[in-house]
Formats: C-alpha cells, sequence, structure tokens
C-alpha cells in the first residue's frame, strides 16, 4: 500500500503533535508516525514554561483545565548546602508527559490528522518528493517530511548526522512519587556529576528527574546505589527521596543525551524539537523550544503551501533563519551553564556569587527563555 501526504511527521511528541494539529487545522493531509503508544511516561523534568502557554491555548490544548500546578518560583542548591531562590518573572507549569502528549494526540485526531504506530526506517528523497518506508513494511509518499523523532533516533543514524559520531556522556532517570513539596516551586539540586530536578504535576505527584555523568554512574551496580552514594551528598534531595514514595514500579532511564549542536533541515528533511537542536534540561525549556519550532515550521509550511513561500529552497532557508535566530543564543547560553554544572568546584563558586548577586539568577534564567508566543507574531 502506498498513500499519498502532504506532510508526513516522524514522531509524535511535542514538536511532531503540535505541527500535525497546526497543520491538519488548515487542511492538509498529514500523517505523524510514533513507535509507541498513547499515552505514555516519558524521562522528563516536566515543567513548562509559561512562552508556549498562549500558543497551546491557540490550539485548544489547555494544561491548566488539564489540573497543571501553576509554578512561580525556581530553587537552586548545591551539594554543599547552599541555596539560592528566584522568583520565575514568567512562569510555567507542571505537568506530566502522559497527559501533556496524550491532550496533543487527541487534538490531533480531532482535527483530521492519521496517526500511525510505526517506526520509520527509511527515508528516500527522489524527484522532488519523498518516500518513507515504516518498519511494519508500509509504504507513504509525501511532499514534506517534518523530523521530529526527539533527541535521539535510528533515523539520525540512518541520515548519519554528525552529532551520532560522538559518544554522549549523559544518562537521565526518572520517576513519579508521592510526597510533601511546593506546588508553585521548581527546583534544582546538584549532585557530583549532574542535577535533580523536583516539581508538582497535575495529580499531586513529585516528579523527580535527574541528568547525571554516564562515568560517574558506572561505577555502581544500580540507580539505588548510585542515587545513595552520589546524589544524597546534598542533604536536601536526600531528605525528598527519603520521604517520597514512588509510583512506578521501576524508574524511567535513557541514555546517549547529547547537547552537541545540529541542523534545523538535513537531506530536505525540517527537523522540528529535539530533533533540530536540544538545550541542556538544566534551563527547564525544551518542551517550549520543542513547540516554538513546530510553530515556527508549521507557519512557513502553511505559506508554502499558500504559493507565499513559493520553492522548497526558500522554505528550507527561511526555516533555518528562523530557526537559527529564534534558539541559537538559548542554546549558547544552555550550554555555558551545562559546563558550569559539570565543574563542582566552580558550581559551589558560582552559587556564592549568586547568593551575593541574587537579581542575577533572574537575568540567567531570561537568556535560555524566550518571550511568550502566540500565533502569528
Ligand atoms: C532528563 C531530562 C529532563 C528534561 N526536563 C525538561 C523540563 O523540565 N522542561 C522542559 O521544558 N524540557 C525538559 N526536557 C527536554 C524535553 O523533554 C524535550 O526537549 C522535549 O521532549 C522535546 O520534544 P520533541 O517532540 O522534540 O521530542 P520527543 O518528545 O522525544 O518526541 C519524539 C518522538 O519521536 C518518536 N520517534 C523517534 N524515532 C522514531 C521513528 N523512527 N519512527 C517513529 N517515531 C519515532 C519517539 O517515540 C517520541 O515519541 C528534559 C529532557 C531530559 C533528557
Amino acid at each position: 500500500m502506498n498513500s499519498n501526504y502532504d506532510v508526513l511527521i516522524i514522531g509524535g511528541g511535542l514538536a511532531g503533535l503540535v505541527n500535525a494539529i497546526r497543520l491538519s487545522g488548515i487542511g492538509l493531509k498529514v500523517v505523524v508516525v510514533e513507535k509507541n503508544d498513547f499515552p505514555k511516561h516519558k524521562v522528563c523534568g516536566e515543567y513548562i514554561s509559561n512562552e508556549v502557554l498562549p500558543y497551546l491555548r491557540f490550539l485548544e490544548v489547555d494544561p491548566m483545565i488539564a489540573g497543571a500546578k501553576q509554578i512561580t518560583r525556581f530553587m537552586l542548591t548545591t551539594v554543599k548546602g547552599k541555596t539560592i531562590e528566584a522568583k520565575l518573572s514568567m512562569g510555567g507549569c507542571g505537568i506530566s508527559r502522559f497527559t501533556l502528549d496524550n491532550l496533543l494526540f487527541q487534538k490531533a485526531k480531532e482535527v483530521g490528522c492519521s496517526v500511525i504506530k510505526s517506526i520509520v526506517d527509511k527515508v528516500t528523497y527522489l524527484d522532488d518528493q519523498f518516500e518513507v518506508l515504516t518498519r511494519d513494511g508500509q509504504s507513504y509518499s509525501a511532499k514534506l517530511i517534518i523530523g521530529a523523532h526527539g533527541k535521539r533516533s535510528n533515523i539520525d543514524v540512518n541520515l548519519k548526522r554528525s552529532f551520532i559520531e560522538t559518544r554522549a556522556h549523559y544518562l537521565a532517570v526518572k520517576g513519579h512519587y508521592k510526597g510533601i513539596f511546593p506546588e508553585d516551586l521548581v527546583a534544582l539540586y546538584n549532585f557530583k556529576g549532574g542535577y535533580c530536578g523536583v516539581s508538582k504535576i497535575e495529580n499531586n505527584h513529585l516528579n523527580i528527574c535527574y541528568l547525571a555523568d554516564y562515568q560517574s554512574f558506572q561505577q555502581f551496580k544500580s540507580i539505588e546505589d548510585y542515587q545513595k552514594e552520589v546524589l544524597f551528598k546534598n542533604r536536601q534531595l536526600k531528605e525528598i527521596f527519603n520521604n517520597a514514595d514512588p509510583v512506578f514500579q521501576k524508574s524511567l532511564t535513557i541514555g546517549q543525551i547529547s547537547f552537541l549542536p545540529k541542523q534545523p533541515v538535513e537531506q530536505h528533511i525540517l527537523m522540528s524539537g529535539d530533533a533540530a537542536g536540544m538545550i541542556h534540561p538544566l534551563c527547564g525549556n525544551g518542551m517550549a523550544m520543542a513547540i516554538h519550532s513546530a510553530r515556527i515550521l508549521s507557519e512557513l509550511i502553511e505559506k508554502y503551501f499558500s504559493g507565499h513561500v513559493q520553492t522548497r529552497e526558500s522554505l528550507e532557508l527561511e526555516y533555518a533563519k528562523q530557526w537559527k535566530k529564534q534558539f541559537q543564543s538559548r542554546l549558547f547560553a544552555g550550554r555555558i551553564f551545562q559546563h558550569l554544572f559539570r565543574m563542582d568546584g566552580l558550581s559551589e563558586v558560582m552559587m556564592s556569587g549568586l547568593t551575593m548577586f541574587p537579581k542575577l539568577l533572574p537575568v540567567l534564567i531570561r537568556q535560555t527563555h524566550g518571550r511568550p508566543i502566540d500565533a502569528y507574531q
């Protein structure tokens, strides 16, 4: 069977589904190919910046109606127990990916998008159109392909993208817990070789999610040993874990997390979300960037199909230009934070500086965030 689509989207995460809702909503024939079922838990800190709240509401997806917790404060602690707090000027909310991705999935179906469960294995570009092969042996044709396959995928390997050649240093662990924690706070707890984020989500559970250096993690036999020996050196974090009851039978883990630069367009595939570039989770802004990049891309694709952007080449050039203008400086700031947090001594020095000049923290946070977005700005 070969079906013809205007747009085929690889991956039904935030970027894929936001593109899908917008493009199906304007009458294009769109299909999302997603390898997992909905709903599904994902490794993520689950704090989403209000930068994209107006746009989500424009798409008729409202995290607040789904019970998301409004978060207005940020706290940072070091291993030695230094703590600094700041008010989040834009703020954000706590909502699980289980709920948020599913809200977007339901909306995509409601506006007429096809969603197929499979894995995209091969994409071929020939005679100004794409052929896509999925693992279940189906093939699809499409005028445009959006790569919304996340931070690392078989697609990146097939395309021989440069970041895939370099070994990535990080892994991440996430769980939901029952426990006491302020609803309006997102807190980051630094430990040797990583940091752990804690905040509440819609069902009042706590999300505890940490990013760790793979080399140091490797030295321990189990997640529990690693947590006890490394994370718990931060006493505040130890107290949180000790007073929280896990909801999942087993924590979720992912490895090979890379923050190396990527290109927003590769071999005519228009990359969106983490597939175009991933900011360090420390900045708490990857989800907003994924949604924002989908807004930029879907609006350009709309112009392409209406004739206002006339050629594939101008679509690709304009998308790459807008993507870089919007995100390049944030990614740069994110990389600097990432380095500061890897160097434990420096992290203490940085914290001392921030304690002396507390107004600096909101300024630093602003470097990695954009202004609130709506449709057509
Ligand atoms: C430890 C950690 C903590 C984080 N915490 C936060 C946070 O608190 N706040 C924040 O804003 N951001 C956070 N982020 C970043 C955030 O999770 C990502 O930026 C966001 O998920 C990107 O969305 P996406 O749609 O690009 O990718 P994803 O949500 O990863 O979606 C990609 C989808 O593509 C599918 N897929 C992949 N390959 C294929 C294929 N070949 N065929 C079919 N389907 C495929 C996958 O199954 C997946 O569903 C965190 C990230 C990490 C690693």
